[in-house]
């Protein structure tokens, strides 16, 4: 999911250079026109004067101008890297057993205790880690017809799988829980309190956050869930709810809350992709369907996307028209609009 940020912007990247920000590393490299070298974002090296930075897509543009490679971080050597993560990912995919990280790094040509580093940097998970995340999707995909989350994210590109698995590490809960039958048989608690965005209903199961949504009422929740039995929230309640409200203030500062939502498996996925679109970026439609696994499905992504059932906590404010219109908003386009401009000061 980062094709859509191909464009530079030169104040988001001077600001990821002043931050040594590894994970810009590779989407663009930073050309010094006073000494004629072009680093990575994250390069240590004392930072060059604003006047003389140009930022080039890539080594051979930079290369193109000019400019050689910096020997202290060496930024053409990225592609080295993304190639042995690629070829990891591949191996641990067609593995039978767990991975051995002496394996993986022997293959890559570098120590085992590097290696786990620089996958790491690059997925956002350990091999090991994400050989299990991967079995776990591939038993769950074992239960439906249809392809699992992981072969379809990392179909739709080599940089979605981190994306993808750092935006789960709080999951979906996704408990068999009785959402079918109204609730039946499940407890949630409930508050609506004040936020500058106006007021927020956040309801929950002893399992996870279950309902997020602005200027919602208790009726309206009782609707959603005709059959769960609802408590207003006591004490113990206004912690979690206060952490809700904190990412609705400040969006961009991500959330690990559990949550538990019920939605068909394609909704569930476009949610799960949702999770992956870190706070200031955005993607389209289309881009949201090839990250759930279903190019193409654009429409159906879209309905996916509005039928959210937590409003911030899966950011699906951060998905626009193909043509950089706002698009739609189940809570209203002047709340999306402030939790994208919420998203971007932060940066
Ligand atoms: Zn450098």
């Amino acid at each position: 999911m980062s094709a859509m940020t191909v464009m530079i912007d030169p104040e988001q990247a001077w600001a990821a250079v002043l931050a040594r920000d590894r994970a810009s590393d590779g989407r663009f490299v930073t050309g010094v026109l006073s000494t004629g070298i072009y680093c990575r974002p994250s390069c240590a090296a004392r930072h060059p004067a604003r006047g003389n930075v140009r930022f080039f897509a890539n080594g051979a543009e930079a290369r193109a101008a000019g400019l050689r490679p910096c020997r202290r971080c060496r930024p053409d050597d990225l592609a080295r890297d993304e190639m042995a993560v690629v070829a990891a990912l591949a191996a641990i995919r067609e593995a039978e057993g767990p991975p051995v990280l002496a394996d993986l790094a022997a293959r890559a040509g570098y120590s085992p205790a590097h290696f786990q580093r620089l996958f790491t940097r690059h997925t956002g998970l350990s091999p090991a880690a994400y050989a299990r995340a991967l079995r776990a999707e591939r038993a769950a995909a074992a239960l439906s017809a249809e392809p699992s989350v992981a072969d379809a994210i990392y179909a739709a590109g080599y940089s979605a799988p981190s994306r993808f698995y750092e935006g789960t590490r709080g999951r979906l809960g996704m408990a068999p829980s009785a959402w079918a039958r109204g609730g039946e048989g499940v407890a949630i608690r409930w508050a609506v309190v004040p936020t500058s965005l106006g007021a927020l209903l956040v309801a929950a199961t002893d399992k996870g956050v279950c309902r997020v949504a602005f200027g919602e009422s208790e009726s309206e929740l009782a609707s959603r869930f005709p059959k769960a039995a609802l408590t207003a929230g006591d004490e113990d309640f206004a912690a979690l709810v206060a952490e809700v409200v904190a990412v609705v203030e400040e969006p961009g500062r991500g959330s690990a809350l559990p949550l538990d939502v019920r939605g068909t498996l394609f909704q569930e996925k476009v949610w799960q992709a949702l999770r992956a679109i870190p706070p200031g970026e955005t993607c389209s439609y289309a881009e949201l369907a090839a990250a759930a696994g279903h190019p193409g499905a654009s429409r159906a992504a879209g309905s996916a996307n509005g039928a959210n059932p937590v409003a911030v906590l899966i950011p699906c404010h951060r998905v626009l028209r193909a043509n950089g219109d706002i698009g739609g908003y189940a809570w209203g386009e002047a709340i999306k609009r402030e939790l994208l401009r919420r998203e971007k000061g932060s940066q």
